[in-house]
């Protein structure tokens, strides 16, 4: 199926304008699957973008400011479609999980497009500007999620451990002026998923930890939403949710 791949932005009294996930950059794309293997990413992951859908050409046109106005970007996972737009953000603290950039860091070549990464989009200075966490986190847990970060110290950006669609993906429970919104990445590709405790189909764990820890997450999340009705879920590539969320239906 044919899906957009959200990104957040939010606007922190005190910390300014925060980024979750930099979606696609058709530019940046192009030129990191240009050389074997890395091209075949294009036939296992086809994407379909225009220079000004990327992140940053967006928050310059829809909102009137410059990327540099980006203070945080929290990466959820480094898959290309959350890491691509990433390099428009130079001046961005980066925050993401230790695991997660563990897992792709040292690899190159057939062994990194295993795990779903193009070496190329990540930025040549990521380890200066990158806060990498914990592999556990100690702050008060979420209904059958377990232990949360928190981001700012305030409550209102909760980091939480979303594993199995990649290695220490994480998700985003944010309290905003209009309830609580959760950005589980791609932990669910759709609310649905979420609903009926249904996981994806097998050739899209490709990239993944596994099915098992897939379904693990899934499950959880599942309760924690029957938990908690109030919580509006966004997967970054439900279409639902884009329909909702962004073209406001
Ligand atoms: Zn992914
Ligand atoms: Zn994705």
């Amino acid at each position: 199926m044919r899906c957009h791949a959200l990104v957040a932005l939010l606007e922190h009294p005190v910390a300014g304008f925060l980024l979750f996930d930099t979606g696609y950059s058709q530019r940046r794309m192009q030129e990191a699957i240009r050389q074997f293997p890395y091209r075949l990413y294009r036939h296992a992951a086809p994407f379909f973008t225009t220079p000004d859908e990327s992140a940053a050409a967006q928050i310059s046109h829809r909102f009137g400011f410059a990327a540099r106005a980006v203070r945080t970007v929290i990466l959820s996972h480094f898959h290309p479609d959350h890491l691509s737009g990433l390099g428009d953000f130079p001046q961005a603290r980066v925050v993401a999980s230790r695991e997660a950039y563990a897992a792709i860091a040292d690899r190159r070549g057939v062994s990194a497009l295993a795990r779903g990464f193009l070496p190329d989009l990540l930025p040549s200075g990521f380890t200066d500007q990158a806060d990498l966490l914990p592999s556990g986190f100690t702050g008060k847990p979420l209904p059958h999620l377990g232990p949360t970060h928190d981001l700012l110290g305030d409550g209102l950006l909760r980091l939480v451990y979303l594993p199995g669609h990649a290695h220490g993906q994480i998700g985003l429970l944010a309290a905003t002026h209009s309830g609580p919104v959760f950005f589980v990445a791609d932990a669910a590709y759709t609310r649905r998923s979420i609903r009926e405790n249904r996981p994806p189909h097998r050739v899209t764990n490709l990239f993944t930890e596994g099915e098992d820890r897939v379904a693990e997450t899934l499950r959880r999340l599942h309760d924690f939403a029957r938990e908690r009705p109030d919580v509006v879920l966004v997967p970054t590539h439900c279409p639902e949710a884009f329909e909702e969320l962004v073209n406001g239906k």
